[in-house]
This record gives C-alpha cells, structure tokens and sequence, in this order.
C-alpha cells in the first residue's frame, strides 16, 4: 500500500465533465500553508462531477446576473468618490483578468481605481510591456510594489526547498498588497477579479461576495511561516531582521475593520469568463498575448508576466499530478471553448512538458544547483502518483488512461 503524501486523496479520481483531479488543492489553503494547515482538495461527487463545474452549472443557469449587477451598482454607489480621492484598490499585474477589472471599474462604472501590483519574481518582455500599456493604454494610475529581493529570492528559495511550493511568498505578497494600500490610502473597498474558487478551491467561497478579513490575519509575525519556516528562526540566523518582512504582514482583521476596508471579488457580481476579459483587455488596454505559447500549456495569454511562472505549474504536476494545461483546459471546457475531448488531448500533448526556456534564469533566482532541483523534485513525487521505470518517472494515472 502506498502512502499518499500531503494528506492527498489516495485514489485518483478524474473530473468526467473537465480534467481536473480531485488531487488539485485550494489556492485558500495553499495561502494558509504557512500556518501548516492541513491540505484540502477539490472534491468530486459521486456523479463524477467537480465542486468547479458544478458552480459552473449555477452561474449558467440559477444566478440572476442583473440583480447581481444592481448589486454591484449599489455597492459602487456607497464608495463613489469625485472630489479626486480614489475609491477602489484592485489589486494586479495588468494581466487579462486585473486590466478588465480595472478599466470597466473606471470607465463604466464610473469609479476612481488605484491599481497595485506586487510584482512578478522577474517580469518577461511581454509581461513588463502589458504593464506599461496598462496604464499607458488603459488610463489608469498604478503603484508597483516590489519587494526587497534578496529576501523575497531567500523566501522563494526556502519554499521551493522545503515545500517545493517556489510561489507560495509571492502568493502572500500579492494577497496583502490591495488591503495593505486601502488602508494606508483610505480607500474602503478593495476589488479582486475573478473568485479563485471558482476554479476549485474551496467552493462555498463562490457564493459568497467578499473575502473574509481574518483571511488576511498572521497573528504574531514572528510565528509566521514562510517559505516552510519560521520567521523567527529565519531571524534568528542574523540572515535578515523581523522589518525586512513588513511586505508580508498581512493587516490585522480588526485594522481592516476599523477602517471599514471590504474585499469583494468582481466575479460575484459580473459572470466571470477569462475569454472574454482577454478580449476586453486586447480592446481596452493595449493587452497583448505572447508570440508563443508558455511552456507546459497550449495557452498564450494567461499568466505571461512572470519568468518563473511555469515552475509553479511544474511544481503542481510533481506534487498532485495535475500540471499548467490541466488548469487551462478544465476552465476552458467548463467555458465552452473546447470540448472535453480536446482539453484531454492537450493534457496528453503539452501537461508534462518541462519549462526549459526560463530554467537557468530560475535557479539562479533561487540560487540553487541543477543537481539540488531534481534532488527536490524527486522528493517531492508521491509514490500514489508516481512510478520510475526504466530510469524514467512516469504517473500512475492520467486524464487519458481514464478516457480510452
Ligand atoms: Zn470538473
């Protein structure tokens, strides 16, 4: 009997409708992995259907998307400024998804958006000249924060080491940045795009409007955990002081409610669809897809910002089996863009592929060696996943096997 790691379900089981297994975990617990909490999964009903495609079936059909857009309207009404004090932080790299927030925001509902952005490890050419246009295009005003990089590279490193996890500091980061700025611009109303639950995380999350403040709380900072360790043991080496984590301390719950500070995700309220927020972002803010597709995927416009983007997606195949074209295929047949068949095919051809383009660049980010890479990796394959034959890792179970 083989033991599945990370709490992991031990039988592999496939989406029927999308290709999403019930490996993939939630980005909200991904976040709280620095509390060590325990890893929960995607769940798949006894029909066979995901919790996402089932939302799926609620946005199509039960929600009333103009009482939603009222909703929205009432809200906006309540935070609308015009006396030149913003009145929205949407929080984004000017990537499809942020640009459309922002500039529909802004354009057609009249808002006065502070866009903020935690940037990109290191930004790709195509990534940096999207964040010029939007607010070169797209007319908006934006603050890019970055953080110190030495230490965000020694984070960066420890959680690819120690949880083969190379986003989860940026994943804190860019959680904080729009709270953090409403409060220190008293702004109130902080606006994700699109609820990441909908595609799989925790799924009651879906049918709520707001993310909930205590989401954003660490405690005690010294007791927070980074990249898979203390940040008080990370002090205590004298590598870096508690102030060298001031990016990282989320806002507490009672700060953010003392200044009334509310965070709503837009795809509450507009019927979210990454297709079209491409489209508008092409239309509105000089958003442009990259010339080739990203490595690992067949896709060109999602997540093109980021030079070391890819090993999170390479990462999640190591450690759940479910790599970059399983995430974009499973959205994109819930969406209707491609069938079933043809996301399984994609999964085949393009979900294992390895990201050579921006591999040196990587582990000179992380300062780490090859040898150290696949030392890690390795460790990190679960043996209800994985199987090495003939000198070659091979996974235990695939979207197509299931399908033939
Ligand atoms: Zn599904």
């Amino acid at each position: 009997m083989t033991k599945a790691f990370f709490g992991l379900p031990e039988d592999v089981v496939f989406c029927k409708r999308c290709v999403i297994s019930n490996q993939r975990p939630s980005s909200s617990v991904e976040f709280k992995h620095r509390h060590e909490d325990k890893k929960a999964t995607i769940g798949i009903g006894a029909d066979g259907v995901c919790d996402a495609c089932r939302y799926h079936d609620v946005k199509e059909a039960q929600i009333d998307w103009g009482k939603r857009d009222h909703a929205l309207k009432a809200l906006l009404d309540q935070h609308r400024r015009n006396d030149g004090g913003y009145d929205v932080i949407v929080p984004g790299s000017g990537g499809k998804d942020s640009a459309y927030t922002s500039h529909i925001l802004k354009y057609k509902y009249g808002m006065n958006p502070l866009t903020v952005t935690w940037a990109p490890h290191k930004y790709t050419q195509i990534g940096w000249k999207n964040f010029e246009s939007w607010t070169h295009v797209g007319g908006l005003d934006n603050i890019l924060f970055t953080p110190n990089g030495r230490l965000h590279r020694y984070l960066t490193q420890q959680a690819f080491l120690n949880l083969l996890h190379p986003f989860q500091p940026f994943i804190v980061g860019q959680r904080i940045i729009g709270p953090l700025m409403a409060a220190k611009f008293g702004v109130k109303l902080v606006m994700y795009g699109e609820n990441q639950a909908e595609y799989g995380n925790a799924s009651e999350e879906n049918y709520k409007p707001t993310m909930d403040r205590k989401f954003f709380s660490v405690g005690n900072p010294e007791e927070m955990i980074l990249g898979g360790r203390k940040v008080k043991d990370i002090v205590a080496e004298k590598r870096f002081t508690l102030n060298d984590f001031a990016p990282y301390i989320a806002p507490d719950a009672a700060y953010l409610e003392e200044r009334g500070v509310e965070v709503h995700y837009l795809g509450y309220y507009l019927k979210w669809d990454p297709q079209e927020c491409y489209y508008y972002a092409v239309e509105n803010t000089g958003f442009q897809a990259n010339s080739e597709r990203t490595e690992g995927t067949y896709s060109k416009y999602s997540s093109i910002d980021d030079q070391i983007d890819m090993f999170h997606y390479f990462t999640t195949l190591v450690k759940f089996g479910i790599g970059r074209a399983t995430y974009d295929a499973a959205q994109e047949i819930r969406n209707h863009k491609i069938t079933r068949e043809e996301g399984v095919n994609l999964v085949r051809k393009y979900d294992q592929e390895f990201p050579n383009k921006y591999y040196k660049e990587f582990l000179e980010y992380i300062d780490i060696t090859e040898e150290q890479f696949w030392e890690t990796v390795d460790r990190f394959r679960s043996p209800h996943l994985w199987v090495k034959a003939d000198g070659k890792w091979k996974l235990k179970h695939a979207v197509w096997h299931e399908t033939k």
